[in-house]
């Protein structure tokens, strides 16, 4: 998939993307829960004739999709400096950083 999730741009998103593995791994699975039951919670909305809740529905199978396979990506630094979470890939030297801007608190 050549996409990502437009949230997962965000700062939020990208703390996400910047979990350690057994963290992501877990929300990753229980992502693909949540699209496997949202999409037969539009299923059933559009059966039913109700148009909007089945957008609902396949608006969040969409969204738990792109997210379950950004956590399935390599981790990210993550790193928040004036707002901007780093996206270089976990473990690099992060030389845009800034060692004093680096924001996020330990074990959060
Ligand atoms: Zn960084």
């Amino acid at each position: 998939m050549g996409y990502i999730n437009p949230l997962l741009d965000l700062p939020a998103g990208r703390r996400l993307r910047a979990l350690p593995p057994e963290q992501r791994r877990a929300i990753e699975q229980v992502m693909r829960e949540l699209r496997d039951q949202a999409n037969v919670e539009a299923e059933n909305a559009w059966r039913r004739r109700k148009g909007p809740m089945a957008a609902y529905w396949r608006a969040v199978a969409t969204y738990a999709r792109h997210t379950a396979h950004a956590l399935s990506q390599p981790a990210i630094c993550g790193r928040v400096s004036n707002g901007y979470a780093c996206d270089l890939p976990a473990g690099s030297n992060c030389p845009d950083c800034g060692l004093a801007l680096h924001d996020v608190p330990e074990g959060s």
